[in-house]
């Protein structure tokens, strides 16, 4: 039977992440996906990489400084897949949040960027608004403009596990996990390929199956305490035709929700939205609802889409994001990264719960780090801060 440091269930960005930063702190790694990379949530997001803007409002000041610091890193290491766009920010008279608390928030954004690339803010002057994409100006006060990234994320995910299979990482796809058992010594992992069972030894095993978490959990002995969460869903459609200037971020004149409409391979993507689920993770699906709620919002600041009925939506498609359980909207939960070990001075489990796309190096090394009491001493191979990433 093959024995590794750490087996990890999921070839999203974070068990990417990990495998990455395993196998870059010299362990050896074998990671178990079921589809394919990033055939989850991590192809399914808004595709940014950000601090976000939004995350002041709940007071997520570490979220936000963490994440504007991995974006700068992202900038560096992976520039054929990260880049800098501009982000407007239309002010109508109605609009929620005025121009001077914007100002503020986006001097904050800056701070906690550390003043590095794509920190500085500014406002498009009133004669040149007819350039912004046939964007509404009736009503409006001003616009702002900022700078975020934004990324493929299935082309970052797929570059995260190649970095890790260059360390050395092994990787299975298709392989599903099937069930583990806790031993004094690390964890006897079960898993299929192709119908047939395989089994394998570790001295850690990372659930890093997103939205399929707790579906990992259940197949674990002895049975551990999934940690409260919930999954929801978010929704986005892509238009026919492109946006050329940037990446628009609107308030949902329904609930004052903050929305993306951004151009994204030739098309215009908007989202997303935040849906309760319940069910299997397998069948989430964009629901007409979510659909008629972004078209709304697209016709209220675009003009020319209000007579096409309907709209040429060349795709849509949905994602689960995993948020602590709480009563109410899931708009001001926090999108911090949970790590979540079994109840032992040398955790032998630790299942990854929520985060963010752009915060997945930093979520996988401090995973590392709650390892580290479980993994033998080994010869470091790499700084994740400084490893490339290539687009295929
Ligand atoms: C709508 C939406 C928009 C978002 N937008 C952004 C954004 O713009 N920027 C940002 O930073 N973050 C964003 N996020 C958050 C980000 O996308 C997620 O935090 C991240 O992608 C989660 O990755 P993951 O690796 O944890 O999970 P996933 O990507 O879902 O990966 C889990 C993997 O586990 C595999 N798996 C499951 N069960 C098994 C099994 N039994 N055996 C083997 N493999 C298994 C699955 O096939 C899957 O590939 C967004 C999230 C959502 C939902």
């Amino acid at each position: 039977m093959n024995r590794y440091d750490v087996v990890v269930v999921g070839a999203g960005i974070h068990g990417a992440g990990v495998a990455q930063a395993a196998a870059a702190a010299g362990h050896s790694v074998l990671i178990l996906e079921q589809q394919a990379p990033a055939h989850g949530t991590s192809s399914r997001s808004s595709k940014l990489i950000h601090g976000g803007l939004r995350y002041l409002e709940s007071g997520q000041f570490h979220l936000v400084r963490e994440s504007l610091l991995e974006r700068t890193l992202m900038l560096r290491n992976a520039p054929d897949l990260v880049h800098l766009v501009p982000f407007y920010i239309p002010v109508y008279r109605t609009t929620r949040r005025r121009p001077w608390a914007l100002r503020i928030g986006l001097s904050l954004y800056a701070v906690l960027g550390g003043f590095g690339p794509g920190t500085s803010f500014g406002s498009v002057p009133r004669r040149q608004w007819d350039q912004l994409d046939g964007l509404d100006t009736k009503d409006l006060d001003a616009v702002l403009v900022y700078h975020d990234g934004q990324t493929d994320d299935a082309a970052l995910t797929r570059a995260v596990v190649r970095s890790a299979v260059q360390l050395g990482a092994e990787v299975a796809i298709p392989a599903s996990f099937i069930a583990a058992e806790l031993e004094p010594d690390g964890v006897h992992v079960a898993y299929a390929v192709d119908g047939e069972s395989r089994h394998c030894h570790a001295r850690v095993l990372v659930n890093a199956a997103g939205p399929w978490a707790t579906q990992v959990l259940e197949r674990v002995t002895p049975r551990q305490q999934p940690a409260a969460v919930e999954l929801v869903q978010g929704t986005h459609i892509a238009l026919a035709g492109s946006t050329h200037r940037g990446i628009y971020y609107v308030e949902a004149p329904q609930d004052g929700r903050a929305v993306f409409v951004m151009p994204w391979h030739g098309h215009t993507l908007v989202g997303t939205t935040e849906t309760a689920f319940r069910g299997n993770p397998d069948d989430v699906r964009p629901l007409p609802e979510e659909v008629a709620y972004l078209t709304a919002i697209v016709r209220h600041y675009f003009p020319r889409y209000r007579s096409r009925e309907p709209l040429d939506i060349v795709e849509s498609f949905a994602g689960l994001r995993v948020l602590p359980a709480a009563k109410g909207g899931a708009f001001g939960r926090s999108r911090e990264t949970l790590l979540d070990g079994d109840r032992h001075d040398k955790p032998r489990l630790l299942t990854i719960y929520g985060g963010k796309l752009t915060g997945w190096r930093a979520a996988a090394e401090h995973a590392l780090q709650r390892l580290g009491p479980s993994l033998p001493a080994a010869r470091r191979r790499a700084d994740t801060r400084r490893l490339k990433l290539k687009a295929d």
